[in-house]
């Protein structure tokens, strides 16, 4: 796809004939599309978040555990490291989105509880705990006791429980009430706004809902003289703009017109998730995240402000009749594990069942970053990438988690920086080699279920 014959003027923002312009177009509008937008916007950057549903992607079913210490998996030494930046941004993400949005994102830094329900359960806590040992995490073993001296509603027949302080939780819907509320801000809750920069920075993007939001899907990338130049819109409309971040998750390999040798392989790990409301009698459940063990299944109960739970972990790898179909199964595996572990599961009201599938990638970690030009090295000659494109998609189980860091690798970027710690995660390590021309098929990756 080409750009429309007027091209980028270097003008400030403005809308004719269906063109709207910013300095940065983010496709996709989940909690790290949005988080991005953000960072972008509080740069001083105008930016457009480009998506027909927003917020109704996985990050609408995410519990929203920030967890690097219990999400710690072997041989995932570089994601955790990610992790544990992404961990100590959240303090201050969560004060700045506050701040510029006059809302409460749903931060929570009540500790994770890890329960086992039988010896088996117990060993795998343990085995687990000398992993993060090794790495420098802290994990306390608490007996039964202690622990329902803490969590009353425990079941006293758990087998173990192990305190993990440093894992936190946010409510991701609130999360990306609050960072659109920023966008159709100021952007940045500073009393003065964004302070402006080249011409047209710190404006809104003309042309856009809440002069950020453009509610459209996006059909591909846009290029001109070897860059992208922007998003051509499905249905017709194009966005033009400096810089294009591809975060639409799951669906960012069926956009048209990627660099050519680029393959991005995405998966969708299906995930049932429940919202269920706690009677008053019963409040609070549980103070903690507990993340349970149940017979070598996994359960976690997350508990809200607002007096409800969100209970989940399924990881299915089917292809369901549709992304968002839940599983009845599924459903009875949570409701009955997290009995086991918390009998009063049973007295709670059903408020909803829902599934999404999570943005998988082969080793665990997210794609994210510039693309390497054919004939460059992957991640060894940051000079050598495309011009004005970033991707930022494939954040499995951790999108919620990652979303400050990625922003700030983002950010980074388009200030013209890479920080080498992050260049692991670069999005072409799983293309053709440089010169080899990629199946034209990846080009135009079928719908993901046909993929599953
Ligand atoms: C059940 C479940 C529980 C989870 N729990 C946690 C957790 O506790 N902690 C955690 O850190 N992570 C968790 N995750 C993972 C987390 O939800 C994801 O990693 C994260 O939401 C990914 O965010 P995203 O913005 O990349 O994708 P999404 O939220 O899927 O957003 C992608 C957006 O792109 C849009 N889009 C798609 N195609 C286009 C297009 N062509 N044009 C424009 N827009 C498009 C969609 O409408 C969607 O809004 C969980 C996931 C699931 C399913």
């Amino acid at each position: 796809m080409r750009v429309p014959s007027d091209g980028l003027s270097g003008s400030p923002p403005r809308l004719a004939d269906g063109i709207i312009q910013a300095d940065v177009a983010v496709i996709g509008g989940g909690v790290i599309g949005h988080s991005i937008a953000w960072e972008a916007r509080r740069s001083g950057r105008t930016v457009v978040v480009i998506d027909d549903a927003p917020g109704t992607g996985a990050s609408w079913a995410a519990a929203g555990m920030l967890a690097p210490v219990s999400e710690l998996h072997y041989q995932e030494e570089d994601l955790l490291a990610f992790m544990l930046d992404a961990s100590a941004r959240w303090p201050a993400f969560a004060a700045g989105l506050a701040a510029a949005s006059g809302a409460d994102p749903g931060y929570i830094t009540t500790p994770t509880l890890a329960v086992g329900a039988d010896a088996a359960d117990r060993r795998a806590f343990m085995d687990l705990r000398a992993v993060q040992q090794a790495n420098g995490l802290s994990v306390d073993l608490l007996t039964v006791r202690e622990a329902r001296k803490r969590e009353p509603l425990l079941s006293p027949g758990i087998a173990c429980a192990l305190d993990t302080p440093a894992d936190h939780q946010v409510d991701p819907r609130l999360l990306v009430a609050c960072l659109q509320a920023a966008l159709a801000g100021d952007g940045t809750g500073d009393e003065g706004g964004i302070k402006s920069g080249a011409a047209g920075r710190g404006t809104p993007a003309a042309g856009a809902v809440d002069d950020y939001a453009v509610l459209a899907r996006a059909a591909g990338l846009l290029w001109q003289d070897g860059a992208v130049a922007g998003v051509g819109l499905a249905g017709g409309g194009t966005v033009l703009a400096a810089e294009t971040v591809v975060a639409n998750g799951l669906h960012a390999a069926a956009l048209e017109a990627l660099p050519e040798n680029l393959y991005l392989p995405l998966r969708p790990v299906h995930g049932d998730i429940l919202r269920l409301t706690v009677p008053r009698h019963l409040q609070p459940l549980v103070t903690s995240t507990v993340r349970g063990l149940v017979h070598g299944v996994p359960v976690y109960i997350v508990p809200r402000r607002d007096g409800t739970v969100v209970i989940g972990a399924t990881q299915r790898e089917d292809a369901p009749s549709a992304m968002d179909a839940v599983s009845a199964g599924g459903v009875y595996r949570l409701l009955r594990d997290a009995q086991v572990l918390v009998p009063a599961v049973a007295e709670l009201e059903l408020l909803e069942s829902t599934a999404r599938a999570r943005p998988g990638t082969p080793d665990n970690a997210p794609l994210l970053g510039r693309v390497p030009v054919a004939g460059a090295e992957a991640g060894r000659e940051p000079g050598h990438h495309i011009a004005g494109l970033i991707i930022a998609t494939g954040f499995f189980r951790h999108g919620v988690l990652l979303a400050p860091a990625a922003a700030a690798v983002c950010r980074e970027l388009l200030d013209g920086h890479q920080d080498p710690r992050w260049a692991v995660f670069n999005p072409g390590r799983f293309s053709a080699k440089p010169g080899a021309r990629t199946p034209a098929r990846l080009l135009n990756t079928p719908p993901i279920k046909e993929t599953a």
